[in-house]
């Protein structure tokens, strides 16, 4: 049902300074920024090898990474793995059971199209289904 690993995000309270890392230190580069207004975060993509990884900076004190940062702290997030039928991921996955954060397709960060699986159902990592078209 997934091809990849799509992404892997990672929550940050400085996006600048998680990219002074990721950029000077790990050598990766980005390829831009885009603010994601509906999930009130800014994201930086920095491509490596098949995949990418994804730095999410909130942009409001109640947004989803500002929360997940209050609770957890900084880190893996999320891991994203790319379907080519996201409509259809998601009918399986319910049809097997699974907790949907996500039961229709949003927008993700480069219009891919996106949903969540809740956590609970997925041993305890928070996965999200990938689109690209
Ligand atoms: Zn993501």
């Amino acid at each position: 049902m997934v091809n990849k690993i799509d992404h892997i995000g990672i929550a940050v309270k400085n996006l600048r300074d998680a990219l002074n890392f990721y950029e000077n230190v790990l050598g990766l580069k980005s390829a831009g920024t885009e603010v994601v207004e509906e999930q009130k975060v800014k994201v930086a993509f920095l491509p490596i090898g098949d995949t990418e990884v994804e730095l999410l900076e909130s942009t409001e004190e109640d947004g989803p990474i500002a929360r997940y940062i209050e609770k957890n702290g900084e880190g893996v997030q999320h891991i994203a793995y790319r379907v080519d039928d996201i409509e259809k991921a998601i009918e399986v996955m319910k049809e097997k059971g699974i907790r949907m954060i996500d039961e229709k397709p949003r927008y993700g960060a480069g219009g891919a199209k996106i949903a969540f699986c809740h956590p609970k159902s997925t041993c305890g990592v928070l996965i999200e289904l990938c689109q690209r078209d």
